[in-house]
């Protein structure tokens, strides 16, 4: 359908992404994302996401990699021809560490795609998202718990989120752009398997005030209230979604 707005999810295969990429679907996007690897998954959520009515894209694009960020907005602009919504989701933990244990190697894949990537992708965003337009940054609750002991690099990486989403919210508004974070706490995704704690989320529950892990399905729901018209007086916000930790 001509009038569907384009939405582009970096990170969309699995997980909160995966949940944005469905919902924005059902809500009336037509959805582009990328994925680092997983092809088997972005290929269930593409489906799911046509199943829902939507045109979707799907692109094996490394978000740290400035060339294939520049291919993905090409690709878009050439299988959609606008842009009205970037959701950069796209994001690592790195390996478990303090910073005594920390590596420089370490520090720089997690910056490079947690904060390079999105800024990244921001850039050729803005070049393209028409007034009324929307940026959601996936930030975390680690950016002001600080992650220690855990991953002191990510939380830091997420912190470079947060100011990045103030201060970008601020030039953006210029064209008539939003742009906002959410900061999920615990969530049910393969994110901490993957940083080698897959019982994180059920050992830490009891600490939050709500007494569970959350959903990647409850972290879209506010992603796309962020992009909708029910939001349009909010910019350079950082919403938690993380039941009161
Ligand atoms: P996830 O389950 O590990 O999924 C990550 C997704 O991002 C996958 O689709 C993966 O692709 C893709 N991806 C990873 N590195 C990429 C790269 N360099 N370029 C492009 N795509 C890449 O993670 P998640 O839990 O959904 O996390 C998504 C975002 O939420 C991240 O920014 C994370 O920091 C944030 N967050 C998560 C939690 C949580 O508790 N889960 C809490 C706070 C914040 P493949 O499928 O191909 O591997």
């Amino acid at each position: 359908m001509a009038d569907r707005k384009v939405l582009l999810v970096t990170g969309g295969g699995r997980g909160i992404g995966a949940a944005v990429v469905r919902l924005a679907a059902a809500r009336g996007f037509d959805v582009a994302f990328t994925y680092a690897g997983n092809a088997a998954r972005a290929a269930e959520t593409e489906a799911a996401a046509k199943a829902a009515g939507a045109t979707v894209l799907a692109l094996k694009a490394d978000v740290a990699d400035p060339k294939a960020v520049a291919a993905t907005f090409a690709a878009v602009d050439q299988r959609f021809g606008r842009l009205d919504a970037l959701v950069n989701n796209a994001g690592i933990t790195g390996p478990k560490a303090t910073l005594q244990e920390s590596t420089d190697a370490i520090w720089e894949q997690v910056l490079r795609t947690n904060v390079l990537g999105l800024v990244a992708c921001c850039r050729e965003a803005l070049a393209r998202l028409p007034q009324g337009g929307g940026i959601v940054n996936v930030s975390s609750r680690a950016s002001a718990l600080g992650g220690g002991g855990e991953w002191i690099h990510y939380a830091a990486s997420k912190g470079a989120v947060d100011t990045l989403t103030i201060g970008l919210a601020k030039e953006a508004a210029a064209q008539g752009v939003r742009v906002n974070a959410v900061n999920p706490g615990l969530i049910e995704t393969e994110l901490h398997a993957a940083a080698g704690m897959p019982d994180r989320v059920a050992r830490m529950s009891a600490a939050v005030p709500l007494a569970r892990g959350g959903s990647a399905e409850e972290v879209a729901e506010a992603v796309l209230w962020l992009l909708s018209d029910g939001a349009s007086y909010i910019t350079g916000a950082l919403v938690p979604v993380s039941g009161g930790r």
